[in-house]
This record gives C-alpha cells, structure tokens and sequence, in this order.
C-alpha cells in the first residue's frame, strides 16, 4: 500500500488520519458557524478554503454553508471530489503555506450538529438485540415473525437530537410496577443507553419514488455514533401497540463528525449470513453486491465513568465491544425499504441502525441487556453496581476501523452525563 502522509504531524495514529477526512461543523465563536474536516487534532475549516480559493465551484459553495446538507444533496460524486482535493491540500507540502493558517485547534472549537436534521428513522436491525429484548418479555417466543423478513423501524423525533457533549436530562414520564394498581408520573428509574450508527442520506428521493437496493448506496453521505437514549420503565407501560415514543424521544446523541463512504470503502465486509433455515430477503431487499459487500467492519465500544470515579480521578471502563458488521439487515436494505412504498427521504435526514448487538455476552450494546433488565446488576471496578443509569453517569461510544493493510480510522467520541 502506497501511503501518503499529511504534513499534519497529529493526524497519523489518531482517529482522524489522512484517510478519514470526516465532515462536521463547528464554531470558535458563537454564531460563526463553519463545515470543517478533521486531521488529528486539528480541523481544516473548509468555508475559509473555499475563500481562499482553494475549492472549487459547487463545493466550494456546499462548503461555505453553516451546515452539511447541501453537500450532502450533492451525492457521491461531489464527496469524492472534495476528499481527493482535500487529500491534496492536506499531504502536499507546497499547499501547505496556504492550508496551515486555516487550520483550527479541535479544543479551541465547539462541535455543532453536522446537518439539519429533517427527520430521524431508528430501526431494529441487530437480531441479537431483537432476541435478547424479546426474550425479557416473551422467553418462549423471543423473536417475532416479521423480524426476518422486514427492516423493522419506528419513526424517532429530529427535534431532540443534540451533538456529543450535551448533558441528557432524565426524563418524566408514566410508569407502572408491575405488581402497581395504577401508574404514577416521575422522573424514570430505568434509564439506559443504545449503542448505535446513524446514517445521513444523501440526495434522497421524491415522493412516490422508491430508491432500489442497488443505488441506495448513492444516497448514504456517511456514518456517526448514535446513542438511543431510552427510558425502559415508560418504554414498557407506553409502548403497545403503537411503539416507542417518549421513552425515546426526550434525547438522542451523536457524534459530531461524519465519517463518509468514501474513508470506509476500505473497511466493507460481506453482509450478515444468515443461517441455515432463514428466509431469503424479498426480492426488492436482494442484491448480489449488497450481499457481497453490505456490511461494515466497525468495531463499536462502549465506556462508562460514573461520578464517583470521575471525583476520584478514575478512567471510563468499557463496557461492551461490538461490530456492525452483526447487523441482520444492511444500510442500504435500510434505505431501500424506507422508501419501497414512495416515502420520500431527504438530504440531512438521519437513519440509525437500532442496538448493535453481537453473539457473546461482552457485545451486549444496552445495559437493558447486559443486566436482564436490572436482575443482574453491572459491577465496575470500584465495586458501584449499575442495573440503569444513575445521575452523573457519563457514557461515551467510540467507533473505529482496522484491517491489516489499512491505516486505522476513528469516529472520535460520542458521550452526554446525565443529570437529575
Ligand atoms: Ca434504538
């Protein structure tokens, strides 16, 4: 493998090397709001590129917007342009006199939300979370019948969807104990995490117009950490028949750079193999290069720092190791169902893949599963016990790739404490 090194010196080991270029927005001062990409601990603002004339046409316009939609719309074409061009400017040692002063320190910068965000769809598509929730509450029948055979989703609230860093209130809500003649309204009791990957689309489709599973791939723009948020006691009174809704929507959390297809190409894997006995996906969900190449090799953590350990000066621990590739359904069977019925999806619209969740115990993505709901309490090293979050809680996702051969890629932090 040729490698091309950037005259950044940070970028090489961290998770924003020459090869990542994620896509956010940031601010160093209030309301001076730039697209910029990261490389190491810097970030390139890319509206004072596109000034200095260092981007050209469409996306330099794209990129003197204050937020990622309208490159987003652009499609796949203007991302791969503006990585190469940004690959240039950012490895090439004669660009770098006119770069380097447009570089901007990630500590001197607050990150933003990366696009306008229209509309959020979250879906189910770990089968091994689907089995472990379902066997909480149906142990006989843990999987329902649909499962196999449909992207199963619900539609999630755009509004309350805040950028990593943004302190996660604990919600109110309706709950009733089981063995409780009536429910009560009070702050939740059970509230828990959901290690995810949100996916923004692209240019999208009008309605009535389906996209097919072949060019679904066109209208993804890239990947972030997505934290589901979700309060299981009002999720469990609330969510028959029509499903979730205020357990899920009082907050949801990214991560504030946007990893594109074009840095992850690298890392692509076959899709979930479904085993022996399972059905084929309809033909509108099948395609070969899907099926060949579907998947994502990301490897998805989760850590944990309570208050006591943060007083005490102690390290976040990890709590759980997982991969998207264990997703039953890919991105794009996602996208492609989305729209099957003349849905229209839009630039900036965010699509999640629900709980990853893998095989083994130490993949587990919510503590709803890793603790069977509170009946087996976590213990951390410091010997605190956690059924659900408790206030002070810091959880903190973290995603990268590594594949022999490749340089690795991160898609930095995804975190929120929450508070009482
Ligand atoms: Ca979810």
């Amino acid at each position: 493998m040729a490698v091309t090194r950037s005259w950044v010196e940070s970028a090489l080991g961290s998770d924003f090397p020459l090869e990542n270029l994620p896509l956010g927005v940031f601010q160093r001062r209030p309301g001076v709001r730039c697209v910029g990409t990261a490389i190491g601990d810097r970030i390139l603002d890319l509206r004072a590129a596109a000034d200095a004339g260092l981007l050209k046409n469409e996306v330099a316009a794209a990129c003197r917007q204050d937020i990622l939609n309208a490159l987003m719309a652009m499609g796949r074409d203007a991302s791969r342009e503006l990585r190469t061009r940004l690959t240039e400017l950012l490895s090439d040692s004669a660009a770098r006199k006119h770069v380097e002063p447009l570089l901007v320190r990630q500590a001197d910068a607050e990150m933003l939300l990366p696009a306008k965000i229209g509309d959020y769809t979250d879906f189910y598509a770990s089968i091994y979370h689907a089995t472990n929730v379902g066997r909480l509450f149906r142990p006989e029948n843990p999987l329902l019948p649909n499962y196999k055979w449909v992207p199963i989703g619900y539609h999630g609230r755009a509004s309350s969807i805040v950028v990593s860093e943004a302190e996660i209130q604990r919600p109110n809500g309706q709950t009733k104990a089981a063995d409780a003649v009536e429910p009560k309204f009070g702050p939740s009791r059970m509230l828990d995490y959901e290690l995810e990957v949100g996916f923004f689309v692209g240019p999208g489709n009008a309605l009535g117009e389906a996209i097919p599973l072949r060019e679904a791939e066109e209208h993804i723009f890239g990947l972030c950490l997505l934290n589901d948020w979700s309060a299981r006691d009002i999720q469990a009174w609330e969510y028959q028949p029509l499903g979730p809704f205020l357990a899920k929507n009082f907050a949801t959390t990214i991560s504030p750079w946007v990893v594109t297809m074009e840095a992850l190409e690298p890392f692509r894997a076959e899709a979930f193999k479904r085993p022996e006995g399972d059905p084929a996906p309809l033909e509108y969900l099948s395609d070969e290069r899907d099926r060949e190449r579907g998947g994502f090799d990301i490897t998805l953590e989760v850590w944990l720092r309570t208050a006591q350990m943060r007083s005490a000066g102690a390290d976040a621990v990890r709590v759980s190791k997982g991969n998207l590739r264990d997703l039953y359904w890919t991105l794009a069977q996602m996208l492609t169902h989305h729209t099957s019925n003349g849905c229209d999806l839009e630039p900036g619209d965010l699509l999640a893949s629900g709980t990853v969740s893998g095989a083994t115990a130490d993949s587990l993505g919510c503590l709803l599963e890793i603790t069977q709901r509170g009946a087996r309490p976590l213990v951390l090293p410091d010997g605190e016990t956690r059924k659900f979050l408790e206030d002070g809680d810091e959880v903190i996702l973290r995603g990268y790739c590594e594949r022999e051969g490749q340089v690795r890629i991160g898609f930095g932090e995804c975190k929120g404490t929450v508070v009482g």
